[in-house]
């Protein structure tokens, strides 16, 4: 079962058009992520007054004021509780929450695990360059390990996390693996995502030509594959989970793994159940001059 999507009309790319200029990197992947996303709202016919788009801090939280629809823009690592706390508010918009590999994996990895235990219908986009960009280059727990950059010109000593084997751990429902590089796949990803029924993850690698020396543009081009061409089994969790972890040759790219049969947060919540109306629409309007009154 997935969510039926609420839309009017036929927005267009322009829709979503901001004035504000980029002040990305040249080559920087936020470019086609930036793309595939507005691509990905306009063919499901979501028009930006219909979606909310929640942005961590990063480089990629510039993106914040680089398109048009209801934004947000938060602190490092929280922008998942934001995310989900909006969703349950109002279950009729389709919500997005923005990452990098640094703030999910290390401030914000608590909310990243109780966000996938929980089952949030909110698509999660994880902009994966492996480094904090935005602050010149630190390594992150997603950094290979010895791995020298700007500010740890010998390597970093601590272990590299494997990131994908640490969300399997946790049995999504829904996980995909998208490139910067390859705008096409990833706007279809992130249209399954937005259909998914609960918490969907989305593991997009970014190039971060400045600062990100060892998973370039080229390298990646070079190693990813589509698991859509091998005729993947998109149901078999532990092939999906096998070839997720292992990038040693060839990174598989596409849904890898989907579950549309675990009911989501908001199905689970028993006092919300049989409700038609959403919080937003229950919120009443109360007259306090009376009780004001009692300070004066
Ligand atoms: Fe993009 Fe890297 Fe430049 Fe940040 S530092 S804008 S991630 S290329």
């Amino acid at each position: 079962m997935s969510i039926p999507l609420q839309t009017s009309g036929d927005p267009t790319m322009k829709d979503y058009h901001s004035d504000n200029r980029s002040t990305w990197c040249d080559g920087c992947g936020d470019y086609g992520i930036w793309a595939a996303v507005k691509q990905a709202l306009v063919e499901l016919k979501i028009a930006p007054s219909q979606t909310l788009l929640c942005y961590d801090v990063g480089c990629h939280g510039n993106m914040s004021d680089k398109l048009l629809g209801y934004r947000f823009h938060g602190l490092h690592g929280r922008v998942i509780p934001f995310a989900a706390g909006a969703k349950l508010a109002n279950p009729k918009l389709p919500v997005i929450a923005f990452g990098g590999d640094g703030a999910s994996f290390s401030e914000g990895i608590g909310h990243l695990v109780h966000a996938v235990r929980s089952h949030y219908p909110v698509v999660f986009v994880l902009h994966n360059n492996g480094n904090y960009g935005l602050t010149t280059g630190q390594a992150s727990s997603l950094t290979p390990q010895n791995q020298p950059m700007n500010t740890a010109p010998n390597g970093i000593p601590e272990a590299t996390l494997n990131s994908m084997d640490f969300i399997f751990s946790l049995e999504p429902t829904f996980v995909a693996r998208g490139f910067s590089g390859d705008i096409k796949q990833l706007k279809d990803i992130m249209k399954e995502a937005i259909r998914h029924r609960g918490f969907a993850f989305i593991d997009v690698l970014q190039a971060c030509p400045t600062y990100n020396h060892f998973a370039t543009h080229t390298m990646l081009l070079q190693k990813c594959y589509k698991v859509e061409d091998e005729n993947h089994d998109a149901s078999d969790f532990v092939k999906a989970r096998k070839i997720a972890v292992d990038t040693s040759k060839r990174i598989a790219t596409g849904i890898l793994y989907r579950n549309e049969n675990v009911p989501n947060f908001i199905e689970r919540l028993v006092p919300r159940q049989g409700k038609t109306t959403t919080p937003v629409e229950e919120v009443q309007t109360f007259d306090v001059s009376k009780l004001m009154e009692e300070f004066i």
